[in-house]
């Protein structure tokens, strides 16, 4: 078997009782019926029965959240009761793998981290460039039937992953419109069943000159009006299911301000936030290829990879547009503020359903699906 994983996948840790955002609370945590048989042999050396913690329904376990949406395996200094007890071999599997996640594609295994996690983006933050690792041993692999199509999708996510951290002075923008245009091209070569990659790379080599990207980002940045990207904003932004006190304070206070800001203030206000934040260019290039990673391999429903990347797109909008907002009432944006906004983000977008849904009906209304969806979001 192959591994190809993010670089940081080996060597992550939880910082456990010093995470600012607990993986433990505001969501469900699902026990599988080994760690819950454990849980039962085990319930005097952990001082809870575990019918008293552990509910089941069907045969499916979750832990019973206290009414503050904490596992009640957390301690008041935020540790796990489990681990101090029984130690961390009498883990969930949900609790020890978070927030790795693995893919098997055949011979190959991929890895990444979980943006849910603050750590992750932490550790992201620090990074000047992310990088991959490639090993292996001798586990055999399942047979897999979409081989082909694995090797045409990886082909095209590694020339994205080379674009975006391609070294020319272009604005984040102009490179993921070339992303999503490779994507594009990608998938239609996908529905007319060509996967043969050498063919396909001439189709976009254009995007692999720095001249090219230069007249690009030239076009682009004078086409974007702050004035439609503030109607587009206002319209876009679904209503949270907001799962924790402070990060609906935080949309709430998004709401507050395009009910009380016009056009021509975002517009001054954007221009001070991008300046603030030019400092996080290389996490942002990070947390992009970040999601490339995970988000390009969309097999063997390949044409359904653009819809995946308008969804990091609006991720990244809403995250931006929250930012913004605390940027502006505040008058800096707090790294770790920033963290918590990115953490919870990421929260929503992976476990709730509604918000998706809700979230999708908006980008189609407002025909967001598309190049141009591209430029009004990201900034
Ligand atoms: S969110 Fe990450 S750092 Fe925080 S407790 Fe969970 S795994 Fe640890």
């Amino acid at each position: 078997m192959n591994y190809l994983t993010v670089d940081l996948y080996k060597d992550f840790e939880c910082v456990a009782d010093a995470c600012p955002n607990t993986c433990c609370a505001g969501w469900q945590i699902g026990i599988d019926p080994i760690a819950y048989q454990k849980m039962v042999d085990n319930q005097e050396r952990l001082g809870v029965p575990a019918k008293e913690w552990i509910s089941e329904n069907d045969g499916a376990y979750v832990a019973k959240l206290d009414e503050n949406g904490r596992c009640p395996m957390l301690d008041e200094k935020n540790l796990c009761k489990i681990v101090l007890k029984l130690g961390p071999e009498y883990l969930c599997t949900t609790c020890m793998g978070y927030p790795r996640t693995l893919r098997i594609f055949g011979n190959v295994t991929e890895g990444w981290l979980n943006m849910s996690c603050p750590e992750v983006i932490a550790r992201l933050m620090k990074k000047p460039q992310v990088k991959f690792d490639l090993t292996n041993d001798d586990r055999p692999a399942s047979p897999f039937p979409h081989t082909a199509l694995y090797l045409f999708a990886s082909s095209v996510r590694t020339c994205i992953v080379d674009l975006l951290q391609y070294p020319a002075d272009v604005s984040l923008v102009t490179k993921l419109f070339a992303c999503f245009d490779i994507l594009s091209k990608a998938a239609a070569s996908f529905k007319n069943k060509r996967t043969d990659f050498g063919l396909f790379q001439e189709e976009i080599g254009q995007y692999f000159h720095e001249e090219t990207l230069l007249t690009l980002d030239n076009c682009l940045m004078q086409g974007i009006s702050e004035g439609s990207r503030y109607q587009f904003l206002l319209h876009v932004q679904p209503s949270l299911d907001e799962r924790s006190g402070r990060f609906r304070e935080l949309v709430c206070q998004v709401r507050e301000y395009f009910a009380n800001n016009h056009a021509d203030t975002f517009a001054g206000q954007i221009r001070k936030f991008k300046e603030h934040t030019a400092k996080y260019r290389d996490f942002y290039i990070n947390y992009w290829v970040y999601h490339i990673f995970m988000d390009a391999m969309v097999i063997p429903d390949y044409d359904k990879v653009l819809e995946r990347f308008i969804y990091t797109a609006a991720e990244f909008c809403m995250i931006q547009t929250i930012a913004l907002v605390s940027f502006v009432n505040n008058g800096i944006l707090d790294k770790e503020e920033y963290i918590y906004i990115i953490s919870n983000m990421s929260r929503m977008m992976e476990h709730s359903h509604l918000f998706r849904k809700e979230l999708t009906k908006r980008l189609d209304n407002f025909h967001a699906a598309s190049a141009a969806g591209v430029l009004m979001m990201i900034f």
